[in-house]
């Protein structure tokens, strides 16, 4: 599973701290080195890490933990609280106040958007009693379009798609035509992505948002990135404004540093993770589960 260096390194720090009985700041600063060193080989990105260490250290001199009978526990519990903190503090559901619901799906390729696109929409389906629409609005790969039409077929989910010949602009215009028509409640959008990011394809995306209004622009980041996340979240967050984040791939063994990051970047929340790449591997993002898994 992701995480699985970072937790090692991190229980271990926090269990040597946990065994002192007087705790001084030269062996807090030592543990919050140890911290420090964790997150940084984990891929978190140092911006952040410098913040996290630095709020935890300030926490912790807050609460008074160097008189504390149990300092160590108190430490803990900090770092544990900082980690919550930087994960988003609380589960954050879609917004399905609009009728319909545009949820328009963006990211890199390969980052797991088309099959995340058929896990909300089995999801919703299922959990919500909602009536998706899958568009395919990714016409710079055929395949792309093949693999929804698919995924539609397997949820029993109508998918909406033109091919590749025409514009994405115009299938989107079509389908929101098509959905409101068939009473579809939610609409989601699977957009295009690529290899890196580049100016056509945000207008592209933007054009997107304007003609959809979404209510939801999820961006879908792989916990396999690590530093690029930066420079990935950020891009698509100032062309777009997104709403919120879906972590893929968790299941796999990544260092995690892009996840950690991404909430921080864009101060959008993590709404889901994917855990697999089976249609039900999609769970809803709760910040202090993942403490917990993280920290032990
Ligand atoms: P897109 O190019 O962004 O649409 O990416 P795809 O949806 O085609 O996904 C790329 C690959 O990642 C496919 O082989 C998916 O099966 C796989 N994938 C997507 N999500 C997950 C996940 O949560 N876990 C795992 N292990 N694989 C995933």
């Amino acid at each position: 599973m992701a995480f699985e260096s970072l937790s090692e390194r991190l229980q271990d720090s926090l269990k040597k701290i946990k065994g002192q009985a007087t705790l001084t700041e030269a062996n807090m600063d030592e543990m919050l080195r140890e911290i420090r060193l964790a997150l940084l080989e984990a891929d978190v990105n140092f911006q952040v890490v410098k913040e996290f260490i630095a709020n935890t250290k300030e926490k912790a001199l807050g609460q008074d933990v160097l008189g504390s009978l149990k300092p160590g526990q108190v430490v803990v519990k900090v770092v544990h609280d900082e980690l919550v903190e930087l994960l988003g503090t609380s589960v954050s559901e879609l917004d399905f106040s609009r009728k319909p619901t545009v949820i328009m799906m963006v990211g890199l390729q390969g980052s797991g958007k088309t099959t995340t696109s058929g896990k909300i929409a089995k999801l919703i389906t299922k959990k919500y009693a909602k009536k998706p629409l899958l568009v395919a609005a990714d016409i710079y790969r055929p395949a792309a379009v093949d693999q929804l039409k698919t995924l539609g077929q397997q949820l029993n989910v109508p998918v909406f798609e033109k091919g590749t010949d025409i514009s994405a602009e115009d299938i989107v215009k079509q389908a929101m035509a098509y959905g409101q028509e068939n009473q579809h409640d939610v609409i989601i959008v699977d957009t295009a992505g690529r290899l890196h990011i580049d100016e056509p394809l945000m207008q592209e995306l933007q054009n997107i948002k304007e003609i959809t209004n979404p209510s939801e622009i999820l961006l879908v980041v792989d916990a396999l990135t690590g530093q690029d996340i930066v420079n990935v979240a950020q891009s698509f967050n100032e062309h777009l404004s997104i709403t919120g984040a879906v972590l893929t791939k968790l299941d796999g063994d990544s260092r995690g540093g892009g996840a950690l990051s991404v909430r921080h970047i864009t101060h959008v929340p993590i709404k889901f993770v994917g855990t697999g790449e089976k249609l039900d591997a999609i769970d809803l993002f709760y910040p202090d589960r993942m403490a917990d898994r993280i920290l032990g």
